[in-house]
């Protein structure tokens, strides 16, 4: 193979390489973002579970001290009840006992409402508690092994980079420039393999007498349709040849 076609295709396999880490530096923050964001509403979902608690239980304190009001107005009534003198204030004495007994009874119901409802939020105070702690370990784990991610990506870059500037050294200016100039116009893939007579990437059938000259790996030639530059990688069936490297 043309020792600048071998450069090329290594060129193009840290750039594609360098192209990747690039991209996971900027979507690993996203996604670690993305966790913080569903912890907080699991942290929210136990606030607001324990908010409702706090006003089921004001709510009973408020009935208890109403009931405790009204039963002692009901024994000062009972009192009250054996001191009348007349029928009539027997009979309105009676109706004072029976609203207060309304009222207590009225209470009593709503007091029993709310014990059931404290029981159920009692247990959604439990499972909201259940699912952030397990939302923290979760999102602890894997905001982690993103870190381990991101600081990976910045190290394969960085390695990346260096190995890319040794390798450009190595190449004459011009084909560089030809390189860059590909790269640019088509996402960062300029170097592909040409098989079965085709670009590989764009798929255009090439020019027999082109193909004869790719199959030799002898120089540097452009994919007539997309101008990418084109080696020949042989079909499967020799195992021995090194396995060319991943195009996008
Ligand atoms: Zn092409």
């Amino acid at each position: 193979m043309h020792p600048d076609l071998e450069r090329l295709i290594r060129l193009q396999a840290l750039d594609t390489q360098a192209a990747d880490a690039r991209k996971a530096q900027a979507t690993i923050p996203e996604t670690q973002q993305a966790l913080d964001k569903k912890l907080e509403g699991a942290q929210r979902a136990v606030a607001a579970a324990r908010d409702q608690q706090a006003t089921n239980q004001t709510d009973r304190r408020a009935l208890e001290k109403d009931l405790a009001a009204l039963n002692t107005r009901l024994s000062r009534y009972k009192d009250q009840l054996m001191e009348v003198k007349t029928n009539r204030e027997y009979t309105a004495m009676q109706h004072e006992i029976e609203t207060v007994q309304g009222e207590i009874k009225r209470l009593e119901d709503q007091m029993l409402e709310r014990m059931l409802e404290a029981d159920e939020l009692a247990a959604g105070v439990k499972a909201a508690e259940t699912a952030l702690k397990a939302a923290e370990h979760k999102i602890v784990k894997e905001r982690a092994e993103l870190d381990v991610q991101l600081a990976g990506a910045a190290t394969t870059l960085e390695v990346t980079l260096t190995q890319r500037a040794a390798v450009v050294a190595e190449l004459p200016a011009s084909v560089v420039a030809t390189y860059e100039s590909i790269a640019r116009g088509r996402k960062g893939v300029a170097v592909v393999a040409a098989s079965d007579e085709r670009c590989s990437q764009c798929q255009v059938r090439l020019r027999p007498q082109v193909f004869v000259h790719i199959r030799q790996n002898s120089g540097i030639l452009q994919c007539d349709s997309c101008q990418r530059i084109l080696y020949f990688v042989p079909p499967p069936a020799a195992p021995a040849q090194p396995a060319a490297p991943a195009t996008a």
